[in-house]
């Protein structure tokens, strides 16, 4: 399932490739996955030239003209890639859009369809789903000091709170578990009763495990987008994630697994005590 980096990773290609472009093709192949309809959509987006290209959360925006943003959430399965012209598009692929002096088009293909494109800005509706009207702060742009106000300001699980998008933005269920590892804090505890340097570990811990699979990310995204669009694996060895039964790189014992939210859960109940 592609969490931060995977969206980080995107939106750094999509940069190089869309900025400074001109949209001059919408092709919606199926309609569910838009916020508006494509009578509206299309008009909105024609002949608008991209400004940037950002990443908020887990979500990729395409900043246009005209204070618009084009949003899209890869949800469990999407992709967001630049197909060759010579290619045709894979099956599931729901968008399509062409821009001036961009040979190919990009392409929006999301199988599951978890995943959604919405636009927004100035004269349009507020909408769920793909929204980012209603995310917290990303978790790279927070400052500690406020990551930390936050934690405690709050009285719940961990885990739990670090996957709620609307206090920060960007954790899944991946990275949430990896981070409470290697902080040493068990997923299940509550955050009004960490201290500041629990809260300063977690925090740390959190930007450690995400820089590492941006990095990690980064080769495997452009293998992904120059072959035939295949969604990258990242090199990152995850110390408990999908390791249930498996020895704690740390002490050895095993590691378990518990619901929290209705999310699996990966920790060592040696490392990580109750
Ligand atoms: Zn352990």
């Amino acid at each position: 399932m592609p969490e931060l980096p995977e969206a980080e990773t995107i939106a750094e290609g999509l940069k190089v490739k869309l900025v400074g472009k001109r949209i001059n093709g919408v092709h919606i192949k199926r309609r569910d996955v838009l916020n508006i309809t494509p009578q509206r959509l299309r008009p909105l987006l024609l002949r608008r030239r991209i400004l940037s290209v950002e990443r908020m959360g887990k979500k990729i925006i395409l900043q246009l003209e005209g204070k618009r943003s084009l949003i899209f959430s890869l949800g469990m399965s999407g992709q967001l890639y630049t197909l060759p012209p010579e290619v045709k598009p894979p099956p599931h692929t729901h968008l399509i859009i062409e821009f001036s002096g961009l040979a190919g088009a990009l392409i929006f293909r999301d199988p599951r369809r978890f995943g959604g494109v919405s636009l927004e800005g100035e004269g349009l509706p507020k909408t769920s789903g793909s929204s980012i009207r209603n995310l917290g702060p990303d978790i790279l742009s927070i400052s500690e000091e406020d990551f930390i106000a936050l934690m405690g300001r709050k009285k719940r699980q961990l885990k739990a709170l670090l996957l709620d998008q609307g206090l920060i933005c960007g954790l899944g269920n991946i990275y949430t578990d990896e981070s409470l590892f290697r902080a040493r804090l068990h997923p299940g505890r509550r955050s009004d009763g960490l201290n500041v340097d629990d809260m300063s570990k977690l925090y740390n811990a959190i930007r450690q495990v995400l820089a590492e699979a941006i990095s990690a990310g980064g080769s495997s995204i452009s293998d992904y987008v120059d072959a035939q669009g295949e969604a990258g694996n990242f090199q990152v060895n995850h110390r408990v994630y999908g390791k249930e039964g498996e020895p704690c790189p740390n002490c050895g014992n095993k590691i378990a697994k518990m619901k929290i939210g209705g999310r699996g859960t990966h920790y060592c109940p040696h490392c990580q005590p109750g």
